[in-house]
C-alpha cells in the first residue's frame, strides 16, 4: 500500500512534468474507483493551468486556478508520467494530458484510490480538514504528543497511527519507529513521558524521511512509462522478521495482533 513516503517521492517525481503546464484533456476510463469520479472532471478542469503540486497526509493535491484535484492512491494506485505513445493497459483509469504532450496516468487494480475535485480550500474539504500534523513538520513534536497522549488508554501504537493525531505514520512505519524508540506498542499512551514521547517523534520522523530519501534513489522506477512503482525496499529491523533474532538484543521478534493489524516487536529491548 503505498504510505506517506511513496506519495511523498510520487509527488517529487511528478512535479517538475506537470506543474505550470496545462491541462489539454482528461480520459477516464473507469469511474468507479472508492468514490465515483465526478462526472464533470473533465469540462471542470480542462485548459486549466496547474499551479501546484502539494500533498497533506496522503493525498495529492493538484492546485488549479478555480480549485484542486485531490488524488489518493488507496491500496495499489501508482501515477506515471508517460507519453501518448504509452500503450494504455487494464487497470490505467485516469489520464491527465498536457499541453507539454506528457501524461499523467493513474493505474489502480483494486480501485480504492480516489480523484476527487473541490472549489474550496483543500483544507476543509471532508477527507483533509480532521487530518492531525505532518510527522515532518515542527507541528508534530514532543510536547505535542505527549498533550495528545494524555488520558489516553488506547495504545501507543493505535495512536500514532490514527490520523487525528498525526498523519502517514502506516503500519510498518509504526512498528519500526517503536523498534527504534524503544516502546512497547501494547503500552498505553497515557502512559509515556514526555521524554519518550520525544524519542518516538524523532524515531517516526527518522524513519518516514530515511524511506523518503531511499525513495528518491528510485525516482526514475517510480514515474517510468511502464512497469510497477517500485515501493521501498527499506531496511526494516522487526516488520515482517517474526522469530528472527532482534537486532540489539538477538532475542526473537515476537508478532502479535493489534486492531486487525500485524505488530512485530521485542519483548526485550521494546518495553
Ligand atoms: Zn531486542
Amino acid at each position: 500500500m503505498p504510505e506517506l513516503p511513496e506519495v511523498e517521492t510520487t509527488r517529487r517525481g511528478i512535479e517538475p512534468h506537470i506543474n505550470h503546464q496545462t491541462i489539454n484533456d482528461v480520459v477516464v476510463r473507469n469511474h468507479a474507483l472508492r468514490w465515483p469520479i465526478p462526472k464533470q472532471l473533465r469540462q471542470k478542469i480542462r485548459k486549466q493551468q496547474i499551479q501546484s503540486v502539494d500533498r497533506r497526509g496522503k493525498y495529492l493535491l493538484l492546485g488549479l486556478e478555480t480549485g484542486t484535484v485531490i488524488i489518493h492512491l488507496g491500496m495499489s494506485g501508482s501515477l506515471r508520467i508517460c507519453t501518448a505513445n504509452t500503450v494504455v493497459e487494464k487497470h490505467d483509469h485516469v489520464d491527465f494530458i498536457f499541453g507539454n504532450n506528457k501524461i499523467l496516468r493513474l493505474r489502480d487494480p483494486r480501485r480504492f484510490g480516489a480523484v476527487l475535485w473541490t472549489t474550496k480550500q483543500p483544507a476543509k474539504h471532508k477527507l483533509l480538514s480532521s487530518l492531525g500534523p505532518e510527522p515532518l513538520e515542527d507541528g508534530f513534536n514532543s510536547h505535542y504528543l505527549f498533550e495528545q497522549t494524555r488520558k489516553r488508554s488506547a495504545s501507543i501504537k493505535s495512536l500514532i497511527m490514527n490520523s487525528h493525531i498525526v498523519v502517514g505514520v502506516g503500519n510498518i512505519y509504526a512498528c519500526e519507529s517503536l523498534f527504534l524508540a524503544g516502546i512497547n506498542p501494547k503500552r498505553k499512551a497515557g502512559s509515556l513521558s514526555l521524554a519518550r514521547c520525544e524519542k518516538l517523534v524523532s524515531a517516526i520522523k527518522q524513519v518516514l524521511a530515511q524511506s523518503i530519501t531511499q525513495g528518491g534513489t528510485t525516482l526514475r522506477d517510480f514515474i517510468r512509462e511502464n512497469g510497477e512503482p517500485g515501493y521501498f525496499a527499506q531496511r526494516l529491523f522487526v516488520y515482517g522478521r517474526a522469530g528472527e533474532p532482534c537486532a540489539k538484543c538477538g532475542r526473537p521478534i515476537k508478532q502479535i495482533t493489534q486492531q486487525q493489524r500485524s505488530t512485530f516487536y521485542c519483548t526485550q529491548c521494546q518495553r
